[in-house]
């Protein structure tokens, strides 16, 4: 009876670890070009648990960034259902999404998309302003996020004084700060030498090994 319970509370604790991440269900998005539309993504229905790291591939074209957008919701499906964490995202007022985004969910994007008045630790700072954290709390966890990315040394530097993979880099630190639990990645070496783009993904692959569910879009 012992050992029945022992299994029978292993399997309890395994269904809450392995929780449902992200839900896709017959999902579209159709952009209007004049007459025209297009379907960016045509009845796409996917799931992905939390921890798993899943890598998006296709050709030029064939909706992976849209998928991200989506799936970040930085955009809305034209249909279809859309459930992260068990909530249904599409009935959340814009405000609810946009804390979802900033306190749950990462980006990194191809070309890195920092500030480029903003030195390297002004940038992994800056989620945390929007989200209202105290200035010296602020520093103090931007330092930890660029030290864990090895950069400590270029903490001051502007985007324009580091290399591709020194401001990926930055990018990766300023999407981990907020501790979120997913990160998505578009096309995250897509502009970098093969040395960097290397560094890069080893770099989310470690993120991901302590506990980040990571999606990555390559083609
Ligand atoms: P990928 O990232 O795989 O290259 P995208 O998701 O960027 O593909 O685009 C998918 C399709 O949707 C493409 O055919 C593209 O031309 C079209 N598309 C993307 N964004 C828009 C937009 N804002 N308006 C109209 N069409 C778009
Ligand atoms: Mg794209």
């Amino acid at each position: 009876l012992l050992t029945l319970m022992l299994i029978l509370t292993l399997a309890a604790l395994r269904a809450r670890i392995v929780m449902t991440m992200i839900e896709l269900a017959n999902v579209w998005r159709t952009y209007r070009v004049g007459d025209a539309a297009v379907h960016a993504l045509a009845d796409v229905s996917v799931r992905i648990e939390a921890g798993e790291h899943v890598a998006i591939i296709g050709p030029s074209g064939s909706g992976k960034s849209t998928m991200l957008h989506v799936l970040g919701c930085l955009d809305r499906p034209t249909a279809g259902a859309y459930r992260f964490e068990g909530r249904d995202v599409g009935s959340l007022a814009e405000q609810e999404r946009s804390l979802l985004r900033r306190h749950r969910i990462g980006f990194v994007f191809q070309f890195f998309h920092l500030l480029a008045r903003l030195s390297a630790i002004g940038n992994v700072e800056l989620p945390m302003l929007f989200a209202g954290v105290a200035r010296d709390e602020r520093r103090q966890r931007a330092g930890e996020a660029l030290a864990a990315v090895g950069l400590t040394p270029r903490a001051h530097h502007r985007p324009d004084q580091l290399s591709g993979g020194e401001r990926q880099r930055v990018a990766i630190a300023r999407s981990v700060v907020m501790g979120p639990s997913l990160v998505l990645a578009d096309e995250p070496t897509g502009n970098l030498d093969r040395a960097s783009a290397h560094d890069v993904m080893d770099l989310l692959e470690s993120m991901h090994r302590g506990g980040l569910t990571l999606v990555v879009v390559t083609h």
